[in-house]
């Protein structure tokens, strides 16, 4: 290939270079046969495949297969079955770990895409139905209602595929406004909807991220995204705020309900007043304005000023479970960009720290003048499950785990928090929360182990490991000495 290329493989070279050649005309046998013969061997050789791994022209959709969705190999050791993901990627501490699809890979996407809309066939956005009108049911049992919003995906991906970014964003934000909490890795009934369900559905999540990254990443595209937050000339109705009202509301709970519901009330016209019983770290009054000048900050030209690397961003409060229960699989630094849009309304105003019941109740927010209460608290409601001896030491619930990690930034390298957890682990379901506690355990664990290691040293240099080692238990000895080795 590299000889007929005159150059090592680049697919965009490699199509352009076919596309002149068919052009010109010439393209003849000799060189077709070449061709396919490449072909089949990238496409169906291992070799082949390992060599184009990171190319999409040589990559088919695959089939289907609803028993296989990972693509485990099943493996013996010492007697007990495992399975493995051949190729897996090793996730590297608490950084995020990777900024989803190409630029390639989303037009990719979108190009794979048939584009329903025109024959009202749009499943990832309207469901599939049956023959009585009804939602079908997926073997595993899913559901397929497609986007919850009723997003235009359909139509965004025809922006995306002609060039049209901007198009494309305006496009979504008519049916999903906030959609830096949505997108990659945060929900894919969209992808379960999607009209291809006997070979790969179309990576919807992966392209509507991939927009708005895109411009989020333009001088001041932040801004632009902000702007049409607040107006959208594509909406056919609402394209503007609603004339403010009289009327007040407190939202109780700032993760993702209630920064949805706060957003939607400012557009309504309504003064919103949010509460969180967290700690709310502020954001700098060179971005939202201070009390006193609430509209003199700074616009953002570079989003990346406002975005820090997860590993040492300091944990900002807000966003309730988008903060606290989900791993680095998800950008958390977007959740800034949803305090922006709020906290430079001038008919928000946010509290932390305040809790309702106990810091304020109803006759409080009364007379305060609030005319409405909406609980965006939901979540927060603790289960205990009917098992024995549920609270006994080395049995932790995996959502006080996901939060007491985050919360106490024990994940951080430079942390002194020690939140215990012993490997092996075993983990009780397979929804996003057990999964989520699977891969930050994994990751959590050497750095347990590498703090416990660094202490020891300093220690051992101060006052000697006999006296260290006196003061264990037997069974800290055995983890000590384990973790020492
Ligand atoms: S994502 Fe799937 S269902 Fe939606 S328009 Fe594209 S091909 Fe059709």
């Amino acid at each position: 290939m590299t000889t007929f290329l005159g150059q090592p493989f680049d697919e965009i070279f490699f199509a352009k270079k076919i596309e002149k050649m068919l052009e010109h005309g010439s393209m003849n046998d000799e060189t077709l046969d070449f061709l396919a013969h490449y072909a089949t061997w990238a496409l169906h050789s291992k070799e082949g495949q390992l060599v184009h791994k990171n190319d999409i022209i040589f990559k088919m959709p695959t089939l289907v297969q609803f028993d296989q969705l990972i693509p485990f190999e099943d493996v013996e050791e010492q007697g007990v079955l495992k399975k493995y993901i051949p190729d897996a990627k090793a996730r590297d501490g608490f950084h995020y770990p990777d900024e989803g699809l190409t630029d390639k890979e989303a037009f990719d996407a979108a190009s794979y895409c048939v584009k329903c809309h025109p024959q009202g066939k749009d499943s990832c956005s309207k469901g599939m139905r049956d023959t009585e009108g009804k939602n079908k049911i997926n073997p595993l049992g899913n559901v397929l209602s497609g986007c919850p919003l009723k997003q235009k995906i359909s139509e965004m991906m025809v922006m995306y595929e002609q060039g049209y970014t901007l198009g494309a964003l305006s496009i979504v934000m008519i049916d999903n406004p906030l959609l830096a909490m949505t997108g990659y890795r945060i929900c894919n009934d969209c992808m379960k909807g999607c009209i291809f369900q006997k070979q790969d559905p179309v990576n919807v999540p992966g392209v509507e991220s991939t927009v708005l990254r895109n411009i989020l990443h333009l001088p001041k595209g932040f801004e632009i995204y902000s702007l049409l937050t607040r107006w959208n000339p594509l909406k056919s109705a609402n394209f503007i705020e609603s004339p403010i009202q009289k009327k007040s509301v407190l939202v109780v709970g700032l993760g993702p309900a209630g920064i949805a519901l706060s957003y939607y009330l400012l557009r309504a016209g309504f003064h919103v007043v949010a509460i969180d019983g967290t700690k709310i770290e502020r954001l700098s009054e060179r971005w939202v304005g201070s009390c006193s000048k609430p509209l003199d900050f700074d616009p953002v030209v570079d989003v990346s000023d406002v975005f820090d690397d997860l590993e040492s961003r300091v944990i900002q409060g807000f966003g309730g479970v988008m903060e606290y229960g989900i791993t680095v699989r998800w950008d958390k630094n977007l959740l800034t960009l949803m305090r922006l849009v709020l906290e430079r309304h001038q008919h928000f105003r946010l509290y932390d720290g305040v809790r309702f019941g106990g810091t304020i109740g109803f006759q409080e927010a009364r007379d305060l003048g609030v005319d409405h209460v909406a609980f965006c608290v939901g979540a927060g409601e603790p289960k205990k499950p009917l098992i024995h001896n549920v609270f006994s030491k080395g049995i932790r619930f995996a959502s006080d785990f996901l939060m007491s990690l985050q919360l106490t930034g024990a994940y951080k390298k430079e942390s002194y928090v020690n939140m215990d957890i012993e490997l092996p682990l075993i983990v009780l379901g397979a929804g996003l929360t057990a999964i989520d506690t699977a891969t930050e355990a994994l990751a959590y664990y050497p750095r347990l182990v590498e703090r416990f290691y660094q202490t020891y040293q300093k220690l051992v240099e101060k006052i000697g490991e006999t006296r260290i080692q006196a003061c264990w238990n037997e069974e800290e000895r055995e983890r000590g000495m384990r973790y020492i080795e």
